[in-house]
């Protein structure tokens, strides 16, 4: 039987890119819905991606026992000082209105000052009695905050993320954003950690 690792995320959008990005690691995945009392939603306090990413891998592997991996995300835009950053999830109640209040705020900036980029932290926790071992990992997209938005694919501020190649985020396969993303580029970079932190949970087991 191999190991249990927990994708803890509540975006659906999330689990679907986690579950493609994590196909052939040898771990049973597990989701939230896996938990056998819904665990209480995580209140996303840190001032950074780092802090929150951490802070919901622990609460999770806690919760469940499991390995344990979670991401912090979100979008920064140049000409709103970085704005949204960590309060991505918070900025507007959906994300169409999300993606409406971004395209307001930045009316009458040009494309060429409309740079942007998805930033992803993701954090993995392996629960321990004698010290839980921590492994993190960041990724980044750069791009632009398109005129309108565009697409039917992805989720969030993917209809409004605007690549070099004039493309929207929504308008790639999903293939294609798991290659470039941030998801993707973060972990393609934890990969190697992972394996290492399996490695030291099957020595253990
Ligand atoms: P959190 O990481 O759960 O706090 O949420 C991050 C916010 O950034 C959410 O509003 C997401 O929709 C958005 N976000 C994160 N990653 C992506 C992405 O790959 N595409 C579009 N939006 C994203």
């Amino acid at each position: 039987m191999s190991l249990e690792l927990l994708i803890a995320t509540t975006n659906a959008g999330k689990l679907r890119e986690y579950e493609r990005l994590l196909a052939g690691l040898p771990v049973s995945l597990r989701s939230l819905a896996d938990l056998s009392e819904a665990p209480p939603e995580v209140a996303e306090t840190g001032a950074t991606f780092e802090a929150n990413a951490l802070l919901k891998a622990r609460a999770y592997s806690a919760r469940s026992g499991w390995l344990t991996l979670a991401d912090d995300s979100g979008l920064l835009v140049d000409a709103l000082d970085g704005a949204p950053s960590v309060h991505s999830a918070r900025y507007a109640p959906t994300s169409e209105a999300r993606n409406a209040k971004l395209l307001a705020a930045l009316e009458g900036v040009p494309l060429e000052r409309r740079t942007a980029r998805f930033v992803c932290v993701v954090a993995a926790v392996l629960p321990r009695a004698d010290g839980d071992l921590t492994i993190m990992a960041e990724g980044r997209l750069e791009g632009r905050i398109a005129l309108a938005p565009r697409g039917e694919g992805g989720f969030g501020y993917d209809p409004i993320f605007l690549l070099p190649d004039g493309r929207t985020v929504a308008e790639l396969l999903p293939e294609e954003k798991d290659a470039i993303s941030h998801r993707g580029r973060a972990q393609a970079k934890l990969k190697p950690l992972l394996l290492s932190l399996l490695e030291v949970a099957a020595r253990r087991s």
